[in-house]
């Protein structure tokens, strides 16, 4: 289990954990700050920072460890992610009383396409989302919190996993749970922080994949679809088959789609 679940999960998986949910934690001042301020400070003034701390790592190679520490540090106690495979996201979806899509903030803020596929999600009838300052998107013709099923928020998460996003899930100030998202490398602010500047801001899901080498046959197609490049393939015997790097592998379960002979499976790091 991850250092979250040690912290907030309470012998669970802490996203298991509904009291990570709770209308409780809303009362706390400094988190409803928080959430009104997002999309103004932690999306666009986080993005402007990282294009800064993207030309000095241009510059000099990396970011001083200091920085990059700090950075963490500062992620996880406002607002962290974590990687969640599809059948565990259908199991937060089906236990909320209320969805919302919302344009994702990270596109929008990136080049202004509005693409809906940010979820935000509630256990409690005040939900959290109500005290976030649309007004962001000021030039978005689309409904902006816009209520939906949990058949429509599944089927929708299903097949944007299909075109290559992975599902992750938010805090707004930790343990705070209140969103799941779907991103890819090049859209999303945080999965670009680790791809451009290294500096973590989601977490690998508590899974892993791994690969039943008797019903490999290797095709490659699986790594084609990791965006972690996790994936390479080994020679023995004639024969090639995937192998999938445990450090490198986030758990989002994309290669499994890719995968005819079905020789993937997600299994508990721990
Ligand atoms: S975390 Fe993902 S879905 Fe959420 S706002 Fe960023 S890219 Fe969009
Ligand atoms: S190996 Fe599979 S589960 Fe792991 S990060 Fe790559 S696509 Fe995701
Ligand atoms: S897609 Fe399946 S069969 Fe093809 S290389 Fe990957 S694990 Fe092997």
């Amino acid at each position: 289990m991850c250092e979250f679940c040690s912290k907030h999960g309470e012998g669970k998986i802490w996203y298991k954990n509904a009291s990570n949910y709770s209308h409780d934690l809303l009362s706390d001042l400094r988190r409803r700050k928080f959430i009104e301020q997002f999309l103004d400070v932690t999306i666009k003034e986080g993005f402007n920072n990282l294009l800064r701390l993207e030309a000095i790592v241009h510059k000099k190679g990396r970011l001083p460890e200091k920085i990059i520490e700090k950075m963490i540090e500062n992620a996880k106690v406002e607002h962290f992610g974590q990687v969640v495979p599809i059948e565990e996201v259908k199991e937060i979806i089906n236990k909320s009383i209320d969805i919302v899509r919302l344009p994702c903030a990270c596109r929008w803020t990136i080049d202004k396409s509005d693409v809906r596929c940010c979820y935000g999600i509630t256990y409690h009838p005040s939900a959290w989302y109500q005290n976030l300052d649309m007004s962001y998107f000021k030039n978005s013709n689309s409904n902006l919190l816009e209520t939906v099923s949990k058949e429509f928020a599944i089927r929708q998460m299903q097949d944007i996993e299909y075109k290559g996003a992975i599902h992750t899930i938010w805090t707004f100030v930790t343990p705070f749970i209140g969103a799941i998202c779907n991103c890819t490398l090049k859209d999303c602010i945080a999965m670009r922080t680790y791809s451009r500047i290294r500096v973590e801001t989601i977490m690998m899901a508590e899974y892993a994949a791994f690969v039943d080498e008797s019903l490999c046959n290797g095709c490659g197609m699986c790594a084609d679809l990791c965006q972690f490049n996790a994936i390479d393939s080994n020679l023995e015997g004639g024969k090639y088959t995937a192998t999938i790097d445990f450090n490198s592998c986030y758990g989002c379960g994309l290669c499994r789609n890719a995968c005819e002979t079905s020789a993937i499976s997600l299994r508990s790091r721990i």
